[in-house]
């Protein structure tokens, strides 16, 4: 008799936990992911800012896979589901071979989530977010290039310009990347120029609420911007993000007044959205869709109607058994936890077993500002300084997929302890300065 189907789409947080958890099961697996690895985000900016390497948080999805003989993968986007003939249609990346469909028995879907731009999709090209690897590498030549620039320029002005770097949400990424930059330029690149002093850089954090870290408890959000100011970041609250162009960033603050910055280099770290797929499938279901676009899922993830599709990860909200909807923390655990539920929802059923609602157990929240400091909430446990960030780096290298990457970031960490360097501060790709020469600087 053929082997029960199940697609997942998606080889992020949820997906893989969901397959790794099938794969001893008497099942078929199919998973689909637009990319061929997995890519370990919580460490992405520290690809932008020249810490890690990509081979060092990115594990090729075959290769996890490769001795389980009931798991297929295929490097494809998928472009839609007909939920009737239950089947999902696929456009192959090579464009040369046509759209085809896949089906299945169970449908478990984990696209995540994109950053959003709030409405201004022109802010990106000037603001690339450390997302995905790509942008990350272009966040990283942007980054160094303006060190490369100012050590050129002989214009005091355009020099302050250059070196001025605006990270845009105080969230966990925005605070890391911001701390990371401020290292840059008062630690790592000090002795690396010339005619500049990378320390006359500005690192400036640009948050719209009146704290950092508004997931933290506020004691913590408190250490965190001592901490950033510490390593010399500036932190602006209070501030919401109005304009951004070639020339720098506008903000209005509490009074409504606009203030302009110069500067060359943005970062975007503020709000997020669902993937598309959550939109598509809110459309065919009738699911409800939240302001950043997650469908609404049953207690148990299914979608309403479609006890054979299962949606986790950053992409839903859960509909309660009173009837209420909540959102989960936009986190990997959330998507992990979710994904071996799923995987179990897929037994249980096999087994004839009767299934129990999702619940998310909360581990608690970390974040990481620069060099032995981060802080830390573990069950209401508030942690600062060194401990939290032997936790940060214990908790990073544990969930780390593949042994030898874990090995080599932990080799990388500490070689960079210990000589205060960075190790992959290269610029690679076209020179990142379309929009520089476009604008005539
Ligand atoms: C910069 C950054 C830092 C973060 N730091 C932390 C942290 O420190 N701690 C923490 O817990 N969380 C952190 N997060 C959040 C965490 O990464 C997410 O919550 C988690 O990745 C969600 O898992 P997911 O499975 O829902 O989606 P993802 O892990 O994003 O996986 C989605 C997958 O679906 C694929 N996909 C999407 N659409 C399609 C399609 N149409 N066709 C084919 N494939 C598709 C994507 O390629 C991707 O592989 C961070 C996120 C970012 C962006």
């Amino acid at each position: 008799m053929a082997q029960h189907r199940v697609v997942v789409i998606g080889g992020g947080f949820g997906g893989l936990q969901a397959v790794a958890k099938l794969r001893r099961a008497a099942v078929d697996i199919t998973l689909i992911d637009r990319r061929n690895f997995h890519l370990f985000q919580p460490l992405t900016y520290q690809v932008a800012t020249g810490a890690l390497s990509p081979g060092e948080i990115a594990y090729p999805l075959r290769a996890i896979f490769k001795r389980d003989k009931n798991v297929r993968v295929l490097m494809a986007e998928v472009a839609g589901f007909d939920l009737e003939a239950r089947a999902v249609r696929i456009e192959p990346v090579e464009a040369a071979l046509p759209p085809s469909t896949v089906p299945y028995d169970t449908l478990i879907v984990a696209g995540g989530s994109r950053y959003s731009y709030f409405g201004h999709d022109e802010w990106e090209s000037f603001a690339p977010e450390v997302k995905s690897l790509e942008s990350a590498l272009a966040a990283r030549s942007r980054i160094l290039e303006a060190f490369e620039a100012a050590e050129l320029d002989d214009d005091a002005d355009r020099r302050r310009r250059r070196l001025t770097f605006m990270v845009v949400g105080a969230g966990p990424t925005g605070v890391e990347i911001a701390g990371q930059i401020a290292e840059l330029t008062r630690d790592t690149l000090r002795r690396d120029f010339r005619a500049v002093d990378p320390r006359d850089g500005r690192v400036l954090l640009i948050e719209a609420a009146d704290r950092v870290l508004g997931t933290f408890p506020p004691s913590l959000s408190r250490k965190a911007e001592r901490a950033l100011e510490h390593l010399g970041a500036t932190v602006l609250l209070n501030r919401t993000v109005v304009g951004i162009d070639a020339d720098g960033v506008a903000i209005k603050g509490a009074d409504d007044s606009v203030e302009r910055i110069a500067g060359d280099t943005v970062i975007w770290a503020a709000g997020v959205n669902a993937s598309a797929l959550a939109t598509q499938l809110a459309e065919l279901t009738g699911a409800e869709l939240d302001r950043a676009g997650r469908v609404t899922v049953e207690p148990d993830l299914t979608l309403p109607g479609h006890p054979e599709v299962l949606a986790l990860g950053d992409m839903i909200r859960k509909r309660e058994t009173t009837g209420e909807a909540t959102p989960f923390p936009g986190v990997a655990p959330v998507a992990m936890q979710q994904g071996r539920y799923a995987a179990k929802v897929v037994r249980d059923r096999l087994r004839g077993r009767p299934v129990k609602p999702f619940r998310y157990r909360d581990k608690g929240n970390l974040a990481t500002i620069g060099r032995a400091r981060a802080v830390a909430d573990i069950n209401g446990l508030r942690l600062s300084g060194v401990f939290a960030w032997f936790i940060w780096l214990t908790v990073h290298l544990f969930y780390l997929v593949g042994f030898q990457n874990r090995v080599l970031v932990f080799i990388r960490w500490s070689v960079s302890f210990a000589t205060h360097g960075r190790g992959a501060r290269l610029i690679t790709g076209a020179p990142s300065d379309e929009v520089t020469r476009a604008s005539g600087r």
